[in-house]
């Protein structure tokens, strides 16, 4: 597998089929394996909090969500068509779960959304088996009893969609007791399957303007995209410094 650092945090050239395959691989064989999609703002706020920057790289899978991530992994030589975002990355695997019999959960988002995505995508995938669904508003306090829920309603893959970096940093500390064989951070992409939120237009998306267009539509997410000028000025920052950057391999 072709990874490659951005400033401290690992990327996985692999793509959205290629992903797939392996985290059924994981659900199936009960591996326990975290997979995070690296987007922009994950990066920038790493690099002033070292323990999510250890949650992210010890990751089994650490996928490119981003077209900013995208255009930096391309500039230094890593072989991606596309990114791989949380819907399409949800959309693929409830398909292929629903071929291979794989119960699936859905943890996140307000009262009612995991439960009304989880329901569109049964129709969408005839045979998807929803091992169970809970909203995403609750107490540290609870999570241990989440945790325990989702093992005995006998999940294999889980989805959580809790947003940056909570769903990352709550993956890393249930996910064992959670006894699925593989977990992943998905965002807001509940919002957007259950029709609650509407992804940017294919062409906004093309000309990687979908930030632009979430800062129209989810105006209180202007804070969090200042992550953006920061994480264009910490590469050319690190472009300097290190001007023959080479993508390693690994196994
Ligand atoms: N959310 C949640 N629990 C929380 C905070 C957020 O379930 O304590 C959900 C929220 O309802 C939304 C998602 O997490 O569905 C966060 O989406 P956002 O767009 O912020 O995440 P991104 O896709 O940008 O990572």
């Amino acid at each position: 597998m072709e990874s490659l650092s951005i400033l401290g945090c690992r990327l996985d050239a692999v793509d959205a089929d290629a992903a797939t395959e392996r985290i059924m691989g994981w659900a199936q064989a009960g591996t326990g394996a975290q997979v995070v999609t690296l987007g922009t703002e994950m990066i920038v706020y790493a690099q002033h909090d070292e323990r999510f920057r250890g949650v992210l790289n010890a990751c089994a899978l650490s996928l490119c969500d981003t077209i900013g991530v995208l255009s930096v992994a391309r500039r230094r030589g890593a072989a991606l068509a596309d990114r791989v975002t949380g819907v399409e990355l949800v959309e693929k695997l409830c398909a292929a779960a629903a071929r291979e019999g794989v119960p699936v959960y859905f943890l996140g988002g307000a009262e009612g959304v995991a439960a009304d995505a989880a329901a569109i995508l049964e129709v969408r995938y005839p045979g998807l088996r929803v091992a169970g669904t809970r909203c995403g508003y609750f107490a540290e306090g609870e999570s241990d009893r989440i945790a325990a829920a989702i093992a005995e309603s006998g999940a294999k893959l889980l989805f959580v969609g809790l947003g940056s970096p909570r769903q990352e940093l709550w993956l890393a500390e249930h996910l064992g007791a959670s006894g699925v064989g593989a977990g992943l951070g998905v965002g807001g992409s509940f919002d957007v399957l259950s029709g609650r939120l509407r992804r940017a237009p294919r062409f906004v998306r093309r000309f990687g303007l979908e930030w632009l267009y979430r800062l129209v539509n989810e105006p209180h997410r202007w804070r969090r995209q200042l992550a953006l000028p920061r994480f264009v000025w910490l590469i050319a920052l690190d472009t300097l410094r290190a001007p023959r950057r080479r993508t390693g391999a690994s196994a």
